[in-house]
C-alpha cells in the first residue's frame, strides 16, 4: 500500500474542511486543518480570480508548514447580478448585505429563476518542492424561489443544482459531496494524484 499523502488545507472554514475530509475519505490522504497545525493566518485575498486568491492563501500558509498545501477558493455566480458576480466576492457580498440569511432572502426575492453556478478552484502547492497545481470544479443550476433546506452553508439554501428540484441545502451532505463544485475539483485532483502514482 502506498504511503499516506499528508496535506495541509489552507482554510479556516470548518464547512469546507468537513466537506473535503468526506470527499477524500476513501483515499490514502490525511488532511490537516490550520487549527490542527496551529497555523494562524488570514491573508488578504486581493486577487482578481479564484485561482489568484487560492494561490495567495496557499503560498501564505506554505511559509508555516513543510506539508503540501491545498487551498480552495470558491464562490457563486448569479447571472442576474452581472457577469461573474458575486463570484470571488461571495463572502464579502453576504457580509455587506447584512449576513448570509438576509442576503439569501434578498436574492430569492429579486433573482429567483436566474441561472447560477458554483466554482471551486484548488491550488495544490509543494506536492513537489515549488510545484503549483491547479484544479477546478463547477456545478450549474439556478436560484430557488424561496430559501429551502438546513444543510450545507453559505448560498446552499438558495441554489438548485441542474437535475434537482430542491436546493443543495435540502439534500444530504453525502449527496452534496457527490455533485458539488468542490467534489468536481477534488475528482480532478484525485485523478492527477492517481495518474502520477501519489495514490
Ligand atoms: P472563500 O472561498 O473562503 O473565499 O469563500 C467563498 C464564499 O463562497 C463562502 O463564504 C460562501 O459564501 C460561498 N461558497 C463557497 N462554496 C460554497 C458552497 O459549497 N456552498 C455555499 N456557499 C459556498
Amino acid at each position: 500500500m502506498s504511503k499516506t499523502l499528508e496535506i495541509c488545507v489552507a482554510t479556516n472554514n470548518d464547512h469546507k474542511i468537513g466537506e473535503l475530509k468526506a470527499i477524500f475519505k476513501d483515499y490514502n490522504i490525511k488532511l490537516y486543518s490550520l487549527k490542527d497545525l496551529n497555523i494562524v493566518v488570514d491573508p488578504e485575498e486581493n486577487g482578481k480570480t479564484y485561482a489568484e486568491n487560492a494561490f495567495i492563501k496557499a503560498s501564505e500558509v506554505s511559509k508555516y508548514t513543510k506539508l503540501p498545501v491545498l487551498s480552495d477558493d470558491s464562490g457563486i455566480e448569479i447571472d442576474a447580478l452581472g457577469e461573474h458576480l458575486p463570484g470571488i466576492y461571495s463572502h464579502r457580498f453576504a457580509v455587506e448585505h447584512g449576513g448570509q440569511l438576509k442576503t439569501n432572502t434578498l436574492i430569492v426575492e429579486n433573482h429567483s429563476g436566474s441561472k447560477a453556478h458554483f466554482t471551486a478552484h484548488f491550488v495544490l502547492l509543494n506536492l513537489e518542492p515549488n510545484e503549483r497545481l491547479d484544479f477546478e470544479g463547477i456545478v450549474n443550476g439556478k436560484i430557488a424561489d424561496k430559501i429551502n433546506g438546513e444543510g450545507g452553508f453559505g448560498y446552499d439554501p438558495i441554489f438548485i443544482p441542474e437535475g434537482y428540484n430542491c436546493t443543495i441545502a435540502a439534500i444530504s451532505a453525502d449527496e452534496k459531496n457527490h455533485i458539488s463544485h468542490r467534489y468536481r475539483a477534488a475528482i480532478n485532483m484525485l485523478n492527477y494524484l492517481i495518474e502520477k502514482k501519489y495514490l
